[in-house]
């Protein structure tokens, strides 16, 4: 069923989880996430990053995410990450979309602040949730396909939400959810990732109404995750190693076939490691409340 990212963030603030926010840029990993969801009990929000327009368009995207949600036994949002621009993020307005990341974390505090206020004066009205950032998220991707450059992660704090500056920034925004940055990275970690939890209490008792959100949970391990969770993070976009799951084993298949192989039949393996993968993450963000 099709559900609010609002809704399904004031079941997990009472029962102490993290919404799984996971990225579905093909209908391999669209129906493997949302089977996961059905089979795990979760709540999921499924994405479609503008970054990944070059993947699939919106207009193809949103509308088939949308059915799915719609005709699933599971708590699914359908939500845009990183809408960098204010036409994309109006476009997944019409769309139908439940909730849209309005990302303008490159810009300075103020204007930050104003063009996600701007944006939650129309949307709101429309019951759609605002998800924005503030801290600069850096990026290791696997690959360029999302068109990112590599950050410099030598020293992982230059990057990190000033408590603060968050508090400013949920009193007047008007967003549902911020998105910060206390050590966590887009795509792969160069060493040993280092959570800083402390700031995230300090967020969080300074964020009010606000949910907390994070992002690049891909590699960070799920003791770390679930201190972050209980700290108060309630939102966690979780893709890199769930996408990349699949090919070593695909790999593995296409080298050991003696025969021409079937498309088919690898997107049903990669379909079947996703699956798994995604039941592993969720079942993590649901025990949070056990550590
Ligand atoms: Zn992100």
């Amino acid at each position: 069923m099709l559900v609010s990212l609002q809704e399904m963030l004031q079941e997990a603030e009472r029962n102490n989880f993290a919404i799984a926010s996971i990225n579905t840029p093909n209908q391999i990993s669209l129906r493997a996430v949302i089977e996961a969801a059905e089979d795990t009990g979760m709540p999921v929000t499924i994405n479609h990053a503008q970054t990944e327009e070059s993947v699939v368009p919106i207009e193809i995207a949103v509308p088939l995410m949308l059915d799915y949600a719609r005709k699933s036994t599971a708590a699914i949002s359908v939500h845009v990450d990183h809408g960098f621009d204010f036409d994309h993020c109006m476009k997944a307005v019409r769309l139908g979309c439940t909730s849209i990341m309005y990302d303008c974390s490159r810009f300075p505090l103020e204007k930050n602040i104003e063009e996600v206020r701007r944006f939650v004066d129309i949307v709101k009205p429309l019951g759609i949730g605002v998800e924005a950032e503030l801290g600069a998220m850096p990026n290791n991707m696997p690959s360029d396909v999302h068109g990112q450059e590599t950050s410099d992660l030598s020293d992982l704090s230059v990057y990190f939400t000033d408590p603060k500056e968050a508090e400013v920034f949920c009193e007047r925004s008007g967003c549902d959810v911020l998105t910060t940055s206390f050590g966590t990275v887009h795509g792969v970690y160069a060493g040993e990732p280092n959570l800083d939890i402390e700031r995230i209490k300090k967020i969080k008792s300074l964020a009010g109404d606000v949910h907390l959100g994070m992002h690049g949970g891909s590699g960070t391990p799920f003791d770390q995750i679930q201190a972050a969770i209980s700290a108060g993070i309630k939102k966690i976009n979780y893709f890199t190693a769930i996408d990349t799951a699949p090919a070593p084993y695909l790999m593995k298949t296409i080298q050991e076939s003696k025969n021409p192989v079937n498309f088919c039949n690898l997107a049903n393996q990669a379909m079947e490691i996703i699956y798994e993968r995604t039941v592993e993450v969720l079942n993590a963000f649901k025990n949070a409340s056990h550590t």
